[in-house]
């Protein structure tokens, strides 16, 4: 049985908040029977954008993450609401508007903090997946439709194609410690939770200092080189999904003409060592 998920890209999400207006423009102010009271206009949005800023200096990213209900499919929410929050056949957990009402216990029953009070309406509420509009014939909701990255798809699937896209596209779950069974999944997350050890190599030539392309960069973990890159036109190179407290890593570069360095970092979150000097001594800048 085909059932509802969404997958959003961390690579492509780049804040403009498109998909969280289009929900509130949705929701604020319209009363939707059976799906939803109306949305309070400047209480906790049901939609939000994270942010996680990683490295220093030239070396820096900034990666967003949309949170929304994951419409769990083991939802701690549902099991603890007696029959005030349900799931649908379709996979799509909707809080009742009316059993619900005055519960605000209830916000804390989400361990991913997808559920919000509304005060106007003393009510919880959590993103619905659009399903007033799904069951009018819409085939995506509002925050899918107005996402102009191509971050959100919204997808219709039963539970063997989405194991193939699951594996397919390495797509990753929120706290999947959890076991909740989320139908939101996420690629690229690692931009988000992991780290990077990035540097950029350099020689010295004529008394100045001259990024180095093409150089080797070697990882290694205990003796082992687990990854390989090359350095870009500005001597930088970056090696990401990285576990945060993943312990004592080292980093050779190597180049034909210019020699040779190391260093050696230990994660921690992530790490920009700075300038590496290729020498045929070993030499650090
Ligand atoms: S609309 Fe798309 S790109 Fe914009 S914040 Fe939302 S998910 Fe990110
Ligand atoms: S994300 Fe939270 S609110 Fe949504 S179904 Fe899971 S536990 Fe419930």
């Amino acid at each position: 049985m085909s059932q509802w998920n969404l997958i959003i890209d961390v690579a492509r999400c780049v804040n403009c908040n498109n998909c969280v207006l289009a929900n509130k423009d949705e929701f604020v102010g319209n009363e939707f029977p059976g799906y939803s009271a109306p949305q309070a206009l400047h209480g906790p949005s049901t939609i939000r954008i994270e942010r996680k800023v990683r490295g220093q200096g030239h070396m820096v990213d900034a990666a967003y993450l949309p949170l929304l209900c994951n419409h769990c499919d083991d939802a701690p929410c549902v099991k603890q609401s007696s029959g005030a929050i349900t799931k649908r056949a379709d996979g799509i957990v909707i809080v009742d508007p009316l059993k619900a009402k005055g519960r605000k216990e209830l916000v804390a029953t989400c361990p991913y903090g997808a559920m919000v009070w509304n005060e106007e309406q003393s009510v919880p509420q959590q993103w619905i997946f659009d399903a007033h509009l799904l069951d009018k014939g819409w085939q995506e909701p509002r925050c899918t439709h107005s996402c102009p990255t191509g971050a959100l798809r919204a997808v219709k699937a039963d539970a063997a194609q989405m194991a193939e896209r699951v594996r397919a596209e390495g797509l990753k779950v929120l706290k999947p410690e959890l076991n909740t069974r989320p139908r939101v999944y996420y690629k690229n997350l690692y931009r988000f939770t992991d780290c990077f050890i990035g540097g950029s190599a350099l020689v010295r030539e004529a008394g100045r200092l001259e990024c180095v392309q093409g150089a080797t960069v070697e990882l290694i973990q205990e003796g082992k080189t687990v990854a390989r890159t090359s350095t870009d036109a500005f001597g930088d190179f970056r090696f990401d999904g990285l576990g945060v407290d993943s312990g004592k890593w080292q980093i050779r570069v190597t180049h034909p003409e210019h020699g040779g360095a190391t260093a050696e970092a230990v994660l921690g979150t992530t790490q920009v060592l700075g300038e590496l000097l290729l020498s045929h001594t070993g030499e650090q800048a």
